[in-house]
């Protein structure tokens, strides 16, 4: 028997990623992209047709992580 259907606490989350907004250059679509640090190709989940996209710099990414605490500063009242 696990204990599978015990009422669990709620799950902090462990860490964080930033997803960048891409407008689909055919619909208008907003494409959302998990930080693209290399050029590569979006598609657009509306009309189904694929785009390059523009990459993120690694290091703003990195600086909003540290920022916040890997996600933690969102979750705990005291961290700030
Ligand atoms: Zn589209």
């Amino acid at each position: 028997m696990s204990d599978s259907r015990k009422p669990i606490t709620p799950v902090k989350p462990k860490s964080m990623e930033i997803i960048y907004i891409y407008p689909c250059p055919y619909c208008d679509r907003e494409v959302p992209q998990l930080a693209p640090f290399q050029p590569a190709m979006a598609q657009c989940d509306a009309c189904g047709r694929a785009f390059p996209i523009v990459p993120v710099e690694e290091s703003s990414v990195r600086f909003m992580k540290i920022m916040l605490a890997n996600g933690r500063a969102a979750v705990d009242p005291d961290f700030l």
